[in-house]
C-alpha cells in the first residue's frame, strides 16, 4: 500500500508544476498531474516536494561539545575536543539522535556519521550510533573514525625533532575493527551503510589507507576521509610525502568515485585535476571551515573543473549546530566574495540539486536518491509555503536556500517510510531525547584542556605566530 500527495508543487526545469506524487513501498512510481489516488492521500497544496538532502558530512558526538570551545584553528581545536570526549555509549546514542533530528528538520534525509569512538569500546560505540539510526529512520552512512597515530602528528615538525606517543590501537588492530564493524552493521537495504573512514593524512599511516582500500572494494563500500583542511596539512603531507596529499592518496588508490572527501581546502589546480579525474567528490563544510579559520574552499574551481561537490555540517563542535539548510545557504554565498564572475556563482536551484543528487553522488547512491525521477527511492521532503519565513510568495526555492527558514519542513519521508508529519519527528520521543541531553551535561565555562597547553607553543612557532 503506498500513498499520493496531490497538487504539490515541483520544480521544473525552468519553473514550477503542481503534480501529484505517488509513493508505492519505497519508490516514487508516478508524478503527473491529475494521477489517482493510490493509497492514502496528502494534501500538498501551498507545499514544495524536493529531494531529501545529505548532510555529507558530520561526527554525530561532537553535539556534547557545541558552543563551548573558544575560537581556535584545528589543530588546538581538535585538541580540546578530545580532552572532554563523551566516553559513554548512551551519549553516543542521544547525540546521533539529535543529529538525525536536527538533519531531518533541515531537509535532510540522508547524514554521514565520521563517527568518533570511544577508546576500549568501539563496537559498543558504533552499535549505539546504528540504534540510534535506526530508530529514526534516517539513511546512515557511518563511517568509524579510525587513524594509527597520535594527535600531536598531526601537526607538521617545522624541522624540529618531535616524539609522539604510539597511537593506543595498532593499525592491524583497527583494520580487524572495521572488518567485524562491516560484517555486524552493514545492511543497506535496511538503511545502515559502513563506510571505510581514516580521518586523514594528518593521522593515518600509509598502511592504514591501504587496508581501508581493501577492505572497502572488497565489499563495494564508500570511502570517506577529511582531506586538506588546514594550511598546516599542506606543510605536513610535503613534510611526510614529499608530494601533495591528493597525489599521494591517488597513489595508494584511496580515491575514486566512491569516495568523499570533506573540506578541499588547500588544494591547487594539479590536486583539482586529480579529484576530477578519479571522480571523487569534495564535502563544502562552509561553517566549520569560517568557525576554524581553515580558509575558503574553492568550490566555484571543483565545479568548473568538473568535481562532483556536496554540502555538510559537520560536527556540531565546529559549526555549532546541525542546520543543513544553513550550510547550504552559506555554502553557496561565500563564493560570490572568492569570483567576480557573477555568472559562475551558485544559484538557489543549483545550490538544491548540489545538496541532494550531488551528497548521493558521493556515496554512490545517484541512481537510487537524489532526485524526484520515477523509480527511485522515496527520501522526500515537503516544505510549508505558509510558514512565516516563506512569505510572501515569490520563488520558493530562492526563499528556502537564500532565506532564513524556520519550521518550514513539513514531512519527510526516507525509503517510502514516513518520518517527520506537521513538522515533528513522528520516530523520536522529543521529551525524552531533550531530558537525555540535558541530564548528562551541565553548565560550564573555562574549561581547561591539557592537550591544548601542550601542543600550543609549537604550534604558535610552526605557523610562524607571535609566542
Ligand atoms: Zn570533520
Amino acid at each position: 500500500m503506498g500513498f499520493t500527495i496531490q497538487n504539490v508543487l515541483i520544480p521544473t526545469e525552468q519553473g514550477y508544476e503542481t503534480v501529484d506524487v505517488q509513493i508505492e513501498g519505497d519508490r516514487i512510481t508516478a508524478v503527473a498531474p491529475g494521477l489517482e489516488v493510490n493509497g492514502t492521500a496528502i494534501d500538498g497544496r501551498n507545499k514544495l516536494l524536493l529531494p531529501g538532502f545529505v548532510n555529507a558530512h558530520t561526527h554525530s558526538s561532537e553535539m556534547w561539545q557545541r558552543g563551548i570551545i573558544p575560537p581556535r584553528p584545528l589543530e588546538l581545536w581538535i585538541a580540546e575536543l578530545y580532552d572532554f570526549t563523551p566516553l559513554e555509549p548512551e551519549q553516543i546514542y542521544l547525540s546521533a539522535l539529535g543529529t538525525a533530528v536536527e538533519t531531518l528538520l533541515s531537509g535532510g534525509t540522508t547524514v554521514v556519521d565520521h563517527l568518533v569512538l570511544i577508546p576500549g569500546q568501539e563496537e559498543e560505540t558504533i552499535a549505539a550510533a546504528v540504534r540510534a539510526y535506526r530508530e529514526v529512520g534516517i539513511r546512515a552512512f557511518i563511517g568509524p573514525l579510525i587513524q594509527d597515530e597520535s594527535i600531536t602528528s598531526g601537526v607538521p615538525s617545522g624541522g624540529a625533532d618531535v616524539e609522539h606517543e604510539p597511537y593506543l590501537r595498532s593499525t592491524q588492530a583497527t583494520l580487524d575493527l572495521m572488518q567485524n564493524t562491516v560484517e555486524t552493521f552493514h545492511r543497506p537495504d535496511e538503511g545502515i551503510n559502513i563506510m571505510l573512514a581514516p580521518t586523514g593524512i594528518q593521522l593515518c599511516s600509509d598502511a592504514l589507507f591501504q587496508g581501508c582500500v581493501e577492505l572497502s572494494d572488497r565489499h563495494t563500500l564508500c570511502r570517506h576521509a577529511h582531506l586538506l583542511e588546514t594550511k598546516a596539512q599542506k606543510l605536513l603531507a610535503q613534510e611526510k610525502y614529499g608530494c601533495s596529499a591528493v597525489e599521494h592518496l591517488k597513489q595508494l588508490g584511496f580515491l575514486g568515485r566512491r569516495t568523499s572527501l570533506a573540506h578541499c581546502v588547500w588544494l591547487d589546480d594539479a590536486d583539482i585535476e586529480i579529484l576530477a579525474e578519479t571522480r571523487s567528490t569534495v564535502v563544502h563544510n562552509p561553517l566549520s571551515n569560517l568557525r576554524l579559520g581553515s580558509g575558503i574552499a574553492p568550490m566555484l574551481k571543483y565545479r568548473q573543473a568538473g568535481v562532483n561537490i556536496a554540502f555538510g555540517c559537520d560536527g556540531a563542535a565546529s559549526n555549532d549546530s546541525q542546520d543543513l539548510l544553513e550550510a547550504i545557504k552559506i555554502g553557496s554565498i561565500l563564493h560570490n566574495i572568492t569570483d567576480l564572475d557573477y555568472r559562475q556563482w551558485i544559484t538557489p536551484r543549483q545550490a538544491v540539486e548540489i545538496a541532494a543528487l550531488g551528497g548521493a553522488t558521493g556515496l554512490n547512491q545517484a541512481e537510487q536518491v537524489g532526485t524526484l525521477d520515477v523509480g527511485k527511492k522515496a527520501d522526500v521532503v515537503l516544505y510549508d509555503l505558509t510558514s512565516l519565513s516563506l512569505l510572501p510568495r515569490t520563488d520558493p526555492i530562492g526563499l528556502l536556500v537564500l532565506g532564513r527558514p524556520v519550521q518550514a519542513v513539513h514531512s519527510v519521508w526516507v525509503n517510502g517510510q514516513q518520518i517527520v508529519a506537521n513538522g515533528a519527528v513522528a520516530t523520536v520521543d522529543m521529551e525524552q531525547l531533550k531530558q537525555g541531553l540535558f541530564d548528562h551535561s551541565q553548565w560550564q565555562v573555562n574549561r581547561q584542556s591539557p592537550m591544548m597547553a601542550q601542543m600550543e607553543a609549537h604550534y604558535r612557532s610552526v605557523m610562524q605566530l607571535p609566542q
